[in-house]
């Protein structure tokens, strides 16, 4: 029977195993350079073979240092382990069980529990190939016992994987498939999916012994998921042949079939050399079963030739059991004999009932083509024996239909009957069976696709309410921050407000004090310049007439002579003025003066000024006019002046006059103001001299 583990053991450490072992691989490869390509089978034998002397010089050189690597202890621990590896996969059993004791020693006087763990398991897996289950049991529970004490569950997991594949092998079902839920339990809980699909395919191999193949079925399904999910798609040749198995019990052939080819097309796309030797060795013995002992000769000797390099007795003897069919079903039972016999020898070494019980019974159909019918009798009652101890019902049914084959040949008509209604009652209860276990397979199969549809359905549905929760929630949190954002602008946008309302407000109080100031400032502003016009006023101008006083007009007249303008100046003077004070009063006196000059001012044109220079003299500035001009002016103005004060005087019989002095600038030497304020005095006291109320020029100079 095939095994579902063919795992190598755990690799504890690396960097020095994994520059020998790259070295190796390279040597290994130029070795076997030859090998065909294009048949992976071919070349996986020829690559073990080929990686022989290359492996084989390695573990001696690693034997040679053994002295100088004892002192270095982590570097001994390291090449023992290349060693064992390299003689487990080279197919040196004894030697790799030595190297892995020594190993596990050499760890154990270390401390190093991991490596001794890994060492246990290797030589666990060498147990299993070798079929030495009893030695399997008792390292299974030493290693249980460690990985317990190290706290390695991992360890533990393949711990109860061993114990479980000793326990089936020993026939206790229900104790293997207890062991291989442990490890199943240990290793969802470590999600490891791939010790997992291990362990499921372990308890579906049991449960299928057990008879319980609807569970079997479901089982190996699982596992085979699992497989195809992970991403190296490693063992998914092994899965497919559990279920081609599984087929075969149920005698479903076409999905049989169908199974082992996918097993062995997932085996070549990936060949490793246990496992696809393993799958070829099943495969053979479903052919044989079927009948198709060409295509079963042929699986059967490939599988034998892996099975013999890689050193796999359990499965060599099964692979010379199935070629032996073969070429006993091919009618060449001559040679059908010697590879029987040496399963025959290897099942009874291996204690393998299947492997024994087949020999003797295709051996007996070989006894029976050379007519040594009492032989073939002799094996089959054997294999009866051994049969019905197993309970193994197809191949017990095979053997009974054989057994009545010989007995009526021997002639014994009432051994025939018995056993015609043996083989008939077997077969009854196994097509019985059968039928039922294929009717519940398939309900099973078709309930699982169903729910598998519903769970699918239900995730698929499941992962768009997911996705959609996920946007609604999404979209809460915006709506969610975009209404805190907005809080918190109007928040800042209020403050801002509160804190510009204010300032607006201090802004506007300010306002109001500045423009108050401002206000106050005008007030005082006007004051001032109404001060400052009065000043002006009264710096400058005559308090009684208003005109501008003798120091104003002299400056003006001054200003204008510098900027060289000619100017003519009329000096005039009140005749008989102290006599009009004297007679009438200083107030009428005063209304003279104010009335004279504003007669005076109503007539002057623009440009031309008068100012009071003294007492009751006055003075008019004529600017860029002839002598004869001015003179004109003067005459016009003395008798304006006449008239005016004619309307205000009381006393008709003496008119109030003036008399006025004449003199231009251009006419004096020099042409100073003092000159000429002098020239126009001169002519004004000649105008007196000529009896007042008249005009003088000034005298040509
Ligand atoms: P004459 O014709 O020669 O110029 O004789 P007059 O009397 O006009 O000349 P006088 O120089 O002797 O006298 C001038 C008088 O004018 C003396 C003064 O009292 C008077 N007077 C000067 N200023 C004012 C004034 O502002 N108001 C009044 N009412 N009289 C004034
Ligand atoms: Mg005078
Ligand atoms: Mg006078």
């Amino acid at each position: 029977m095939h095994d579902t583990t063919l795992a190598l053991p755990a690799r504890p450490r690396a960097p020095l195993r994994a520059r020998v072992r790259a070295w190796l691989i390279g040597l290994s490869m130029l070795c076997c350079s030859h090998a065909d390509a294009s048949d992976p089978v071919a070349a996986s034998v020829d690559f073990a073979r080929a990686a022989r002397p290359a492996s084989a010089l390695l573990i001696q050189l690693i034997d040679a240092c053994e002295p100088w690597l004892r002192d270095l202890p982590p570097l001994q621990r390291d090449a023992l382990y290349l060693q064992a590896t390299l003689q487990t996969a080279l197919g040196a059993p004894l030697d790799a069980e030595r190297s892995w004791e020594r190993l596990y020693a050499q760890a154990a006087r270390g401390g190093d529990q991991r490596t001794q763990l890994a060492a246990l398991h290797a030589q666990g897996e060498l147990h299993t190939l070798d079929g030495s289950y009893r030695e399997l049991h008792a390292l299974g529970v030493r290693m249980l016992g460690l990985a317990e004490q190290a706290n390695a569950p991992a360890y533990t997991a393949i711990a109860y994987n061993l114990l479980g594949t000793a326990a089936r092998r020993h026939g206790r079902l229900v104790e293997a498939a207890d062991y291989h839920q442990r490890a199943l339990t240990l290793r969802r809980k470590l999600d490891d999916r791939a010790g997992e699909a291990e362990s499921l395919a372990n308890l579906g191999t049991t449960r299928r012994d057990q008879g319980m193949f609807v569970r079997a079925l479901a089982l190996q399904h699982d596992a085979l998921q699992i497989r195809l999910r992970q991403p190296d798609r490693a063992h998914l040749d092994i899965a497919y042949r559990n279920l081609a198995l599984l087929y075969r019990e149920l005698a479903d052939t076409d999905q049989a079939r169908l199974h082992f080819q996918k097993a062995l097309e997932a085996a070549r796309m990936r060949p490793i050399p246990a496992s696809l030797a393993s799958v070829l060795g099943s495969y053979a013995v479903f052919l044989n079963d079927i009948g198709e002992y060409a295509e079963a000769r042929l699986h059967a000797s490939q599988a034998l030739s892996m099975d013999q390099s890689l050193g796999n007795r359990a499965y060599v003897a099964l692979d010379r059991l199935q070629l032996g069919r073969a070429l006993n079903g091919l009618g060449r039972h001559a040679e059908a004999i010697p590879p029987l016999q040496a399963a025959l020898q290897a099942g009874r070494e291996t204690a393998q009932t299947e492997v024994i019980a087949g020999a003797l019974l295709t051996l007996a159909r070989t006894d029976l083509a050379g007519n040594a019918v009492q032989v073939a009798n002799t094996r089959v009652e054997e294999a009866i024996n051994l049969l019905d101890d197993a309970r193994m019902m197809p191949l017990l049914t095979d053997a009974w239909h054989l057994r009545e084959h010989i007995t009526t040949r021997l002639g014994d008509q009432a051994g025939a009957l018995h056993a015609l209604r043996k083989y008939t009652q077997l077969r009854e209860d196994l097509v019985g069976t059968r039928s039922a276990q294929r009717i519940a397979a398939l309900k099973s199969l078709y309930q699982r696709q169903h729910y598998d549809e519903r769970i699918e359905l239900l995730t698929r549905d499941n992962a768009e309410n997911l996705a959609r929760a996920r946007q609604h929630r999404r979209t809460r949190d915006l709506v969610i921050a975009l209404a805190l954002s907005l809080i918190a602008l109007l928040a800042v946008i209020w403050n801002r407000y509160r804190a510009t309302y204010r300032l607006n407000r201090e802004l506007a109080h300010k306002h109001r004090e500045v423009e108050s100031a401002r206000h106050a400032l005008e007030e005082v502003n006007g004051t001032l310049r109404e001060q400052s016009r009065k000043l002006y006023r009264l710096a400058t101008r005559d308090p009684l007439t208003g005109v501008c006083n003798r120091r104003h007009m002299l400056q003006k007249l001054e200003r204008h002579i510098g900027r060289g303008r000619d100017v003519s100046v009329l000096l005039i003077d009140f005749d008989h003025f102290k006599q009009i004070n004297d007679r009438l009063g200083h107030l009428f006196g005063d209304q003279v003066l104010c009335t004279g000059t504003h007669s005076v001012l109503e007539h002057l044109g623009p440009g031309q000024l008068i100012g009071r220079f003294g007492g009751e003299e006055f003075l008019v500035a004529l600017f860029d006019l002839s002598a004869d001009e001015s003179a004109r002016i003067a005459e016009t103005l003395r008798q304006h002046m006449t008239r005016a004060m004619a309307q205000i005087n009381p006393e008709a019989q003496n008119p109030i006059t003036v008399s006025i002095g004449i003199a231009t600038l251009s006419e004096c030497e020099p042409r100073t103001l003092k000159a000429l304020l002098g020239a126009a005095d001169q002519a004004m006291y000649q105008a007196k001299a000529h009896g007042r109320n008249r005009i003088f020029r000034q005298q040509s100079i």
